[in-house]
């Protein structure tokens, strides 16, 4: 794509007019009124028909949810496999990934010789939903989940979140493994995990 270049005429001289900023806020008026006026109507229409006619975002929470769309970065969550285990190998490299120092592992291992986390544990009040952890992850094991209500709290020691906090079953993860598969796939950076992995 070719840039292009726009130069600031720094140099304009307003009259006293334009000085005022009369013009430029009844300007910003009118299109707040257009808005709140179509959207009126809109929502007077819904009333009546049933159907959505409102042309702008704005939704009437907590009776209206949002649409997250499918790259949304919500809460991160670990994958549950189908077979009710966590996918998570305790191998440490989210823990390391994570700027802000939020997450705490602690390993052990199964009968069998698998690892597993004997506790993870994150700290949402220090979260910043980058995604690094979900990026470092070899296991695809914790992904930025569509979790975006109740991520408040008045009491920070209320957002440590624990492991089964945290465990979500991998179908209800499913859009955003679509999104990140997708994302990796056009770098070059996913294959297919084997039935092995
Ligand atoms: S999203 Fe970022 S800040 Fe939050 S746990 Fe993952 S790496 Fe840490
Ligand atoms: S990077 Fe993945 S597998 Fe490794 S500890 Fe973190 S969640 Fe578990």
């Amino acid at each position: 794509m070719a840039i292009t270049v726009k130069k600031v005429d720094r140099n304009v001289t307003m009259t006293l007019w334009e000085r005022s900023y009369i013009p430029e806020m009844t300007r910003g008026m009118i299109i707040t009124m257009k808005h709140f006026v179509v959207n009126l109507a809109g929502l007077a229409l819904e009333v009546v028909g049933g159907k959505r006619h409102r042309k702008i975002m704005t939704i009437y929470y907590p009776e209206e949810n949002p649409v997250i769309p499918p790259a949304y970065r919500g809460r991160p969550a670990l994958v549950r496999a189908e077979n009710g285990q966590e996918k998570c190998v305790a191998c440490g490299l989210c823990e390391v990934a994570c700027p802000p120092r939020c997450i705490s592992i602690v390993g052990g291992e199964r009968e069998n010789g698998e690892r597993y986390p004997v506790s993870y544990t994150l700290d949402g009040s220090r979260c910043i939903f980058c995604g690094l952890c979900e990026e470092a992850c070899p296991k695809e094991a914790i992904v930025m989940s569509h979790d975006w209500k109740n991520l408040c709290e008045h009491d920070r020691s209320k957002m440590i979140y624990d492991k089964e906090t945290l465990l979500y079953p991998e179908r209800n993860l499913k859009k955003r493994l679509n999104v990140i598969r997708e994302k990796y796939f056009n770098a070059k950076l996913y294959h297919k995990p084997s039935e092995k992995d």
